[in-house]
């Protein structure tokens, strides 16, 4: 199992404390992965500045090839990541390697095409005697910060679009989960030049913050909590640098009284306990119309009941346990404490799974108010909230009431209605029929407290280069 960090071109062992890296299946330790030291954190950023020189003046034509070339070469390993993954995470490995691995190499591949279409918008005469013209240019060094719900795919959306601008990177994976970037590392050695791409492990508190706070590093760029995005602004504010903020989400599903019921309580069962729930998008606070909510209720508790979760490798198996028992303990306690209140009742699931691993049941909680904490907090696991409404407007307000801005659902078979309500929603995305279909032609990233910047989509080529203006005298 490769545990070296990748600085300057080198695989190097980390110099500072070891962390376990755990099988949330079972519990068992995986790895000891040390963490890299404050001075090779250094070492990785500096080897990215002076990488900065040369790859930010390579052709997009050349940086295209080998985003393409690397999306080949995780293919021809798609197995070996998948079961790496799977294993690191808990996550069923089927899901892995039919969903999450082809999106992987697509992301590559989209920015690899994407690399050689951009363009800067105007050049012209804006004074008389001389033309102007706008570039869209590399910004330098990114600092990329990613979490442990979908490693490998997190590493992607971090790499490729950083690199596709000509920037350099140094990515740290989530201490939880680092043993596919390291895989994916020992490609980025042998295709890349020396310093364009550098990884280094270790915890937010020690490895994170000095990464973040270092003063080469031109942006930073984060997949994770709101508190680590607070610490973010306040390293950025040191020297300026520009911040790329994916910061969780509390995602509202409006089911309408006319929905299609059971295309909505499938969707549910799919979208809302996809990697245990522990998705930024997930589809976790349902809104239903009053005269369906009772019927609702009952067919999702019972889809939901008939969720499979299993470890790894089980036949079947849908869903896997959380990452870590601190998580399960999370989400264990908002479940309890909505339990706890006369009017909500627990339809399924609602406790933890005994035995090995961090397993929690998926669980449905009915009758929830907008204002309790199931309905208002990030829970991060297999847990939906199902709240009725009375009419249109309360359920946009009450969808709209959040701290979060990532992602939406509407579901009803008036194509009028649903355009309606899509353009109230105030979401990074607005999904109608459907939940959590992302594509990398398109954008992903939120308003309000979910941050701001987009993954995936030409939206964040922009947000990986900066405007310049050129004006040449004749
Ligand atoms: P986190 O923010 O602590 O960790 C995410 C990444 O940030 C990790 O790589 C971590 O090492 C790093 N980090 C932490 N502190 C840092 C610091 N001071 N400086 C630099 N880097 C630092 O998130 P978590 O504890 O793994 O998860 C907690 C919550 O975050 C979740 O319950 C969920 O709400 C949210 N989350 C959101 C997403 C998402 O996709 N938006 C993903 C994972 C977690």
């Amino acid at each position: 199992m490769q545990t070296k960090l990748l600085i300057n071109g080198q695989f190097v062992q980390g110099e500072g404390s070891p962390v376990e890296v755990v099988n949330p299946a079972t519990g068992e330790v995986l790895a000891k992965v040390p963490e890299a030291s404050g001075e090779q954190v250094s070492r990785a950023v500096e080897a990215a500045e002076r990488a900065f020189a040369g790859w930010s003046q390579t052709t997009p034509k050349d940086r295209s090839l080998l985003l393409l070339k690397l999306a080949d070469k995780i293919e021809e390993k798609a197995e070996e990541f998948a079961k790496l993954e799977s294993l690191n995470c808990g996550k069923p490995y089927a899901a892995v390697v039919n969903d999450e691995i082809p999106a992987i190499s697509d992301c590559f591949r989209f920015f690899a095409g994407a690399a050689r279409t951009m363009n800067g918008a105007v050049a012209g005469e804006y004074l008389a005697g001389h033309t102007s013209m706008i570039r869209r240019d590399p910004i330098g060094v990114v600092a990329s910060i990613a979490p442990w719900n979908y490693p490998l795919m997190m590493a992607a959306w971090k790499l490729a679009p950083v690199l596709a601008a000509g920037n350099t990177s140094v990515l740290k994976p989530s201490e939880q989960t680092p043993l596919s970037t390291l895989m994916l590392a020992e490609i980025l050695a042998e295709l890349f030049p020396a310093g364009v791409c550098n990884v280094v492990t270790g915890v937010g508190a020690t490895t994170g913050s000095s990464l973040i706070n270092h003063p080469k590093v031109r942006m930073i760029s984060l997949t994770g909590s709101i508190a680590t995005g607070t610490k973010v602004l306040e390293a950025a504010s040191g020297n300026m640098k520009r911040t790329h903020l994916e910061l969780g989400g509390k995602a509202p599903v409006i089911v309408m009284d006319d929905a299609d019921l059971e295309a909505a309580v499938q969707g549910i069962r799919i979208f809302g306990y996809y990697n245990a729930g522990q998705d930024c998008t997930a589809a976790c606070r349902v809104y239903a119309g009053s005269k369906i909510y009772d019927k609702f209720v009952s067919e999702l508790a019972s889809a939901v009941s008939s969720i499979k979760m299993g470890t790894q490798n089980e036949e079947g198996v849908e869903m896997g346990p959380l990452i870590t028992a601190r998580q399960r303990e999370r989400v264990a306690g908002f479940v309890d404490r909505a339990k706890a209140q006369k009017h909500v009742e627990v339809v399924a699931g609602g406790g933890i799974r005994t035995g090995n691993g961090f397993f929690y049941e998926p669980t449905v909680v009915a009758g929830a108010k907008q204002d309790d904490e199931i309905v208002r907090k990030e829970v991060f696991g297999p847990v939906v909230s199902v709240t009725p409404f009375k009419d249109a407007d309360q359920a946009i307000d009450w969808a709209n009431d959040s701290d979060y801005g990532l992602a939406s659902s509407v579901w009803t078979q008036d194509v009028g209605r649903a355009m309606k309500i899509a353009s109230r929603l105030q979401y990074g995305c607005t999904w109608i029929n459907t939940h959590f279909m992302l594509v990398n032609e398109m954008p992903h990233g939120g308003l309000k407290q979910s941050g701001y910047g987009k993954d995936m989509s030409v939206y964040a080529l922009e947000d990986y280069t900066v405007v310049r203006h050129v004006m040449v005298k004749h």
